[in-house]
């Protein structure tokens, strides 16, 4: 089996949600990035039966902010000569732009799609977004 310590220097995403670790592979653009990078699929995990692990070599300044809302239980580590020298904690960003989208007909970014899509972070338990725009809140578990 494969384990951390298989990449010397670079990022490991760990504890993603079976399934979910080809659309982050897609959403964080690793096909477009230059490192070696290995996608492991339902690798058997204590916490959730099944998870998804991302390792991607010598690369450290990836914006991870996204991953909190596809996923708050994702764990990364930094690693550096085989010894993990950080863990990140994802957390919901307190502002989110063009991912999530406002589902109010009369909303103007319904209107005009050249319009970014913001959303302000109302409630961090709930998971809940409010449009900048028009107030509708959209919670994160309806996704
Ligand atoms: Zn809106």
């Amino acid at each position: 089996m494969l384990t951390v310590n298989s990449i010397k220097n670079g990022i490991v995403i760990d504890h993603i949600k079976a399934g979910l670790g080809i659309k982050i592979f897609k959403i964080l653009e690793l096909d477009k990035i230059n490192s070696a990078v290995c996608l492991l699929m339902n690798v058997q995990s204590k916490k959730l039966g099944k998870k998804d692990i991302i390792k991607i070599e010598n690369v450290v300044d990836i914006d991870f902010t996204i991953l909190g809302i596809l996923d708050p239980n994702i764990t990364i580590n930094v690693i550096k000569d085989e010894v993990i020298v950080e863990k990140k904690k994802l957390k919901l960003p307190e502002r989110v732009e063009n991912i999530l989208r406002c589902k109010n007909p009369r909303c103007v970014t319904s209107i005009e799609k050249y319009i970014d899509q913001v959303f302000y972070l109302v409630d961090s338990k709930k998971g809940e977004y409010r449009c900048m725009y028009c107030d509708e809140i959209y919670a994160l578990s309806e996704v």
